[in-house]
């Protein structure tokens, strides 16, 4: 690892959205890379998801489903809602076959994409690399997910890549030990950046630009000054990065920082999730996006099987909500929730 340098060459900005709650830095667009990579089929599921973004079309089925494969975290992070939680769900997850039956049915039916983003980590199942695999060989174009990096070790690196996965989001928010341990308590900075480095290689080695590797920095005052030294650590060897600030989940809780200065965004457009995706939580409960105030929001149970639930009255009235009523007629789970009406990332 080189020292880090006390400032980074300027990178082009590929999104930037109007909460300033996150910041895309790459030196190539990823889309561009994976519509390079992945081919016509990518592209007809990056045009109908700009359609369903933008509230003229709504697919016949999810174009993206995540799956929340266990209700597991091998960490403890202090800004994470679900870690310090005074009520922590028990352990819990979707079989093997259940998530393989699930994956059948959105390859017969329009899925383009899969993650496994949820509120947990997913790097803790055993069963994540056979369950990209079986995604991309179904003939689903993307297969994604956000980890902290500490369990992405060389061998599930390896399995990962020829599983076929397409991007990975690795939390990565400090340059030193003190600081790092300050936000990831309990992990280890040598080993995730280690991690990160041997699953780039490896990719190189494979002759493959995939998995794209995103690097996402959670800015807090904790770790702000770090921001310059940690650009000009990895930006010739990432992929692309998101700078997301720190903003509390709910507004009445405390500040978790000095000087939080984190408040409930004003509304500044209008959410487009249930138009584009689903959750299947670890619980099999679905939802209609990923965001954590979509926890108000559960449409069914995945025994209905996805397509009901897609089709179904719940979603369909929250769709309605959003795309024509006013903010104050929103469900409260959407009023209260802080991501919504921000641009879509890519
Ligand atoms: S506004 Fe928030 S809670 Fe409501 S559907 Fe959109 S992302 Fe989910």
């Amino acid at each position: 690892m080189t020292a880090p340098q006390k400032t980074a060459p300027p990178l082009d900005p590929v999104f930037s959205d109007s909460r300033n709650v996150s910041r895309f830095l790459a030196k190539n667009d990823p889309l561009a890379v994976l519509s390079q990579e992945l081919g016509p089929r990518f592209d007809d599921y990056r045009r109908r998801w700009d359609l369903a973004k933008s509230f003229k079309l709504i697919p016949p089925f999810p174009l993206h489903v995540d799956y929340e494969l266990r209700s597991v975290c091998n960490l403890r992070c202090p800004m994470c809602p679900m870690a310090t939680r005074k009520d922590p769900p028990a352990p819990s997850g979707l079989s093997l076959p259940e998530v393989k039956a699930m994956i059948d049915e959105g390859a017969e039916n329009g899925q383009a994409s899969l993650g496994f983003g949820g509120l947990w980590e997913p790097l803790t199942s055993k069963d994540l690399p056979e369950i990209v695999a079986y995604g991309r060989e179904k003939g689903l174009s993307e297969a994604m997910f956000n980890t902290n990096g500490l369990l992405l070790g060389e061998t599930v690196a390896k399995e990962l890549i020829q599983a076929g996965l397409t991007r990975i989001m690795v939390s990565l928010d400090a340059v030193t030990p003190a600081t790092y341990a300050a936000m990831r308590p309990g992990s280890d900075l040598g080993l995730v950046e280690e991690n990160i480095l041997t699953l780039l290689a490896l990719r190189r080695a494979a002759g493959s630009r995939l998995p794209l590797v995103r690097l996402s920095f959670c800015l807090t005052k904790i770790n702000q000054a770090e921001l310059p030294a940690f650009l000009g650590r990895w930006q010739n060897k990432a992929d692309f990065f998101s700078i997301q600030s720190y903003g509390r989940f709910d507004d009445e809780a405390p500040p978790l920082f000095p000087d939080d200065p984190s408040s409930p965004a004003p509304p500044s457009g209008r959410c487009a999730q249930p138009f584009k995706r689903l959750m299947v939580r670890h619980d099999s409960s679905v939802l209609p996006c990923c965001d954590l105030s979509g926890l108000g929001l559960t449409l069914g149970q995945a025994g209905q099987g996805l397509q009901a639930i897609w089709d179904g009255p719940k979603i369909s009235s929250l769709r309605d909500s959003l795309q024509k009523s006013p903010f104050g007629a929103l469900p409260p789970a959407c009023q209260k929730c802080q991501t919504k009406f921000t641009p879509a990332k890519p």
